[in-house]
């Protein structure tokens, strides 16, 4: 099963009616209705994507949006009535993959949100385009989409460098194959989770000293696989 998209929105019937389009795209959907759910929700879901009200009773949608960032690396879309330019441009500051002005059309949200999820899926996320683990013996250039193990450049597929990029952005947090799949192959890929073992297998042979005992690629039995590189300080 897919993650799903979480709807952040205190006015329960906008957030039925935006639930009732996603599902009508054969999204899943949660919903939140303040920050502190919102934030509860994106850590026990992880969520596909985020779609973001920015006025929320118990705190503001654009310091959820920076904590929702931290969490993991997934879309969001900001919809909200704020509308200068100056708003908009503050939100894309903060992270936003895009924005969308109330009232607006749930037909254009879905597609905005397909557009969106197509782009990540492409691997344009915001990580940072040099990250470095374990004292700099593991390097991910995100710009050139190269891996260095112990400063040798591997070969890698575009598959690979985006699976690795996308466990290595959030050490330590477990990934479940078919979240791997929406992100690392495209969310159209559902029933496909076990492909993403393959890769994996890969990817241990490539980047670890013993493909066995991983230092890097831990399974997490019965769910998936987490990242156990430790990120270097700079
Ligand atoms: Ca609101």
């Amino acid at each position: 099963m897919l993650p799903p998209v979480l709807i952040v929105e205190d006015d329960t019937k906008l957030a039925r009616i935006v639930k009732a389009y996603l599902e009508g795209a054969d999204f899943r959907t949660v919903h939140a209705s303040t920050v502190c759910e919102a934030l509860q929700k994106a850590e026990t879901e992880l969520p596909l994507a985020v779609v973001l009200d920015l006025g929320l009773p118990d705190g503001s949608g654009e310091e959820l949006c920076q904590s929702l960032k931290e969490l993991g690396d997934f879309p969001v879309i900001m919809l909200t009535a704020k509308s200068s330019e100056d708003e908009r441009i503050a939100g894309f500051a903060l992270g936003a993959d895009d924005y969308m002005v109330k009232p607006a059309s749930p037909r254009e949200l879905v597609c905005r949100l397909k557009a969106v999820l197509k782009r990540y899926a492409a691997g344009s996320s915001s990580v940072d385009s040099i990250s470095s683990f374990n004292s700099g013996a593991l390097i991910l250039n995100s710009v050139r989409h190269q891996i260095s193990r112990d400063g040798h450049p591997l070969s890698v597929t575009p598959t690979e460098f985006k699976l690795l990029q996308i466990l290595a952005t959030s050490p330590g947090r477990t990934f479940t194959r078919d979240e791997l799949v929406s992100r690392a192959l495209g969310y159209q890929f559902e029933g496909y989770d076990r492909s993403i073992d393959a890769h994996i297998k890969n990817l241990r042979h490539k980047i670890e000293n013993d493909p066995r005992s991983p230092q890097y690629l831990k399974t997490v039995y019965g769910v998936g696989y987490l990242f156990a590189g430790e990120r270097d300080a700079l």
